[in-house]
């Protein structure tokens, strides 16, 4: 064990870079940093987008959503917050105690907007912001609005970093401070930032305060700060916070920390971590920031530690999107293969987190499988939390919807929006990287960038119609000509190889071979690290052609993840495929895509802003009366990519749709409870679910779907089928749901039937068998027979809880 320990440190001591890097710093002064990434990325300042996948999303996010959140950001307070803290105007803090943190997230992404694209009245607007901040930083450098209104609170400072989250929003505010300085050049921002992180220096560290903050992020803004300023205290600090997670024993406010647990990754000191748990952006971001303090002193013990966990969450915990968080009660990772679709959680805010430390890892060890799990994210599980439209949003990113999913225009905890405002201006920074002369080209996006090297100053250009099409021509303009590498990224997808490790597989080996062209002539270079490495003298016109195969892929999940078996899902080029309602005649749960079902790819230019979809023929599974499912037809079926769901309105749709017959949500059997037309006094949640025919496993279960009333409380609410004809109906029966420990619906106080008996007169049914309300079972009334056209169920609420029912069956 020691021995590969110290193979495996001296291997990393290789990669990382030992040479002094220089950096430009606020003042002007270049400085030598005395560890860096090996591998240096293209800026995105330096990336010109002429792109048709990409340049609308670009524009759309610089002229729809940075106003429209700045916009948001205005009507629920969180401006107002700071210009009363400014003292600019009266009255209370409004809105969540972290709000400021949403703030500072859509001025960085407006900062890198006016890179690309100055405008005037966007400058002003972010000066005019910048002004009410600095004055609404109290003299000793703090600023947070929740303990700065209606009047200061200087004792209250501090008090809780667990939950009330002031070093998360000031780490937002130094990731906006130096992307506004590098853009505007102007200091008055990252004053502010600096005067904030000195105090931070100054109240936590050995000599005082010990306890790690409760929502990592400070780290990554620290040593942002550390790169624009030059002040080796950041990047100490980073590292100090990074170090305090997971000691007990740590000095905090109630005396003690190592106590926040897993959830904030707390459980134990963060080089002895192995796996990825708890909040998944609290974790993403802590290992974004414990790759970048490695990167900047040279510290292999996190490299060590993020490279397990990495592991973990590919081998075990990556959705096929490239979303993390399986579990909505703690937002987080679930356990190993748990990777449910309808209750998936994603978070937007994970999938950029995910981004920022696949990229970081891209960064330090050169291979090809980070940024391949970096465009899995980016065009699939990231690209799927904003709409086309650029102003409606997802927070969680299911894989599976019966119709309760539709994007939001804001939200009260609104994390995601602004990440997205701030993500995607940043995109074309992920496409480019060099290492001393050599480039890496990551991602195929038409486009333009000028790369300074160690000798030369390369121009590349890329004409794509990535991710549609996989032929990819690349123009060489060295400056000088002369003999170096351009690493060309040959995807992992594009090699038979679905993600770097076995949770997903391709169903069949594609044998056609991505190729290379070089001025005309067919190429074979080494592959290192994943990439296509071209070394040689390179001069003004030279050409790279690069084809990629893109026959569709059928996707296997590992036997292990229950979610996903029977199940498979569709891929092209790097685009997840999904099927949804309006292109499926309405129902995608119940479809079969057979092994064998012949696919086709076709680009519709007027459906959704241009996509690619999938076709076939799928079976229909159905129910019988018995029970069993049987095939019941064909259907023509046409899957559409995963990000471009839901913007026709709500219903079905799945990532991951049956490959046999078992796998299918049947179409209902004909029963009684089926064939009617069924209403209810109030809906929440799904109405279809109470005659699905899905068993649920227990009255909590929440896979199984189900109807409440919530929020209603104390009230009789009513269920009503109806039937063109007479039937004899003698029995009902009910499985209630309760969603103790998660919600508000417990068992009912209690139920009876009524059933139609002339015009709109309806009377209970004489029961031979009492009404039972047990949990976890279905409560079945006997009654004497009625022939009847309606039957009413009414339902009596407890006074203080809501109710609801998973099943209802008439007999
Ligand atoms: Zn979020």
């Amino acid at each position: 064990m020691l021995n590969s320990n110290r193979f495996f440190l001296a291997v990393l001591t290789v990669l990382m870079t030992s040479g002094l890097c220089s950096v430009l710093l606020a003042n002007g002064q270049k400085v030598e940093l005395k560890h860096d990434y090996n591998i240096k990325p293209v800026s995105f300042s330096k990336v010109t987008i002429r792109d048709d996948f990409w340049t609308p999303r670009l524009e759309t996010s610089r002229n729809v959503t940075i106003p429209y959140c700045f916009e948001k950001c205005e009507e629920t307070g969180r401006i107002t917050n700071f210009e009363k803290a400014a003292g600019l105007m009266k009255g209370k803090h409004e809105g969540i105690y972290f709000n400021d943190s949403d703030v500072y997230k859509v001025m960085e992404g407006a900062a890198y907007s006016l890179q690309v694209h100055h405008e005037t009245m966007m400058r002003l607007y972010l000066d005019k912001l910048i002004q009410i901040m600095d004055g609404a930083q109290w003299e000793d450098g703090y600023l947070f609005t929740f303990y700065s209104i209606p009047e200061r609170q200087p004792e209250k400072l501090w008090t809780n970093i667990q939950s009330i989250h002031e070093q998360y929003c000031v780490g937002h505010m130094y990731e906006a401070a130096v992307a506004h300085f590098q853009v505007t050049g102007d200091k008055l921002f990252l004053d502010v930032a600096t005067q904030n992180a000195d105090l931070i220096c100054d109240v936590f560290n050995v000599d005082k305060r010990t306890d790690p903050p409760g929502h990592q992020e400070i780290e990554i803004g620290l040593c942002k700060l550390y790169r624009a300023t030059g002040q080796e205290k950041y990047l100490n600090q980073a590292r100090f916070f990074l170090d305090q997670r997971g000691h007990k024993g740590n000095r905090g406010p109630n005396g003690d920390g190592g106590l926040y647990g897993s959830y904030s990754q707390d459980h134990k000191p963060v080089t002895e971590q192995t796996r990825a748990l708890g909040h998944s952006v609290r974790a993403a971001y802590l290992y974004t920031g414990m790759a970048d303090v490695a990167a900047l002193t040279g510290n292999m013990e996190y490299i060590k530690a993020i490279d397990t966990i990495w592991k973990d969450v590919v081998d075990t915990k990556l959705y096929v999107t490239g979303g993390i968080g399986a579990a909505g009660g703690h937002e987080g990772f679930g356990g190993h293969y748990e990777l449910p679709n309808m209750t998936a959680y994603c978070e937007t805010c994970a999938s950029i987190a995910n981004i920022f430390w696949n990229h970081r890892m891209f960064l330090m060890h050169g291979d090809t499988k980070y940024i391949d799990v970096l465009e899995r994210v980016l065009y699939n599980a990231a690209l799927s939390g904003i709409s086309m439209e650029g102003d409606r949003f997802f927070y969680p990113n299911v894989l599976e919807s019966t119709g309760q999913h539709s994007r939001s225009p804001w939200f009260g905890c609104a994390c995601c929006p602004s990440n997205v405002a701030r993500f995607i201006p940043s995109v074309p920074g992920y496409t480019y990287a060099h290492k001393d002369s050599d480039v890496f080209v990551n991602l195929f996006i038409s486009g333009q960038t000028s790369i300074e090297t160690s000798n030369n100053k390369i121009k590349l250009t890329q004409q794509t119609q990535y991710p549609w099409k996989g032929t990819v021509q690349i123009y060489v303009e060295p400056e000088k000509s002369n003999t170096f590498a351009i690493n060309v990224r040959i995807p992992g997808w594009a090699q038979n190889e679905c993600v770097p490790s076995d949770l997903y597989t391709f169903h069949k080996v594609v044998k056609e071979q991505a190729s290379l062209i070089v001025n005309g002539k067919r190429i074979s270079p080494d592959i290192k690290n994943g990439f296509a490495r071209i070394e040689r003298n390179w001069q003004k016109g030279d050409a790279i052609k690069l084809n990629l195969p893109m026959p569709v892929r059928r996707i296997i999940a590992h036997r292990d993840v229950e979610a996903d078996r029977g199940k498979v899902a569709l891929q092209r080029g790097p685009v997840v495929f999904c099927l949804e309602w309006p292109d499926n005649d309405s129902g995608v749960l119940n479809l079969v895509i057979p092994d064998d079902a012949n696919l086709h790819a076709k680009f519709m230019p007027d459906l959704l802003n241009g996509v690619m979809v999938i076709t076939g023929t799928a079976q229909v599974a159905k129910r019988t009366i018995d029970g069993d499912i049987v095939p019941a037809g064909e259907r023509q079926f046409t899957a559409i990519p995963y990000y471009a769901w839901a913007h026709r309105g709500r219903g079905q749709m799945t990532v991951w749709p049956a490959r046999q017959l078992k796998a299918a949500r049947p179409e209902p059997a004909d029963t009684l409870t089926y064939i009617s037309k069924t209403k209810a006094s109030f809906v929440h949640s799904s109405l279809d679910a109470i005659k699905d025919q899905i068993l649920p496993k227990s009255s909590s279960d929440p896979s199984a779907l189900h109807l409440d009333f919530w929020p209603h409380k104390g009230t009789t609410e009513w269920l009503q089928f109806d039937w063109d004809q007479k039937h004899d109906i003698s029995s009902i029966k009910i499985y209630f749901f309760d969603d103790t420990g998660r919600g508000e619906c417990r068992l009912p106080e209690s139920w009876k039937v009524l059933y139609r008996d002339s015009g709109d007169n309806f009377k209970p049914v004489n029961n031979n068998t009492p009404y039972h309300t047990e949990k976890d079972a279905f409560n079945k009334v006997d009654f004497e027979p009625v022939k009847t056209d309606s039957i009413k169920i009414e339902i009596k609420l407890h006074q203080k809880w809501s109710a609801g029912i998973q099943e209802v069956i008439i007999e």
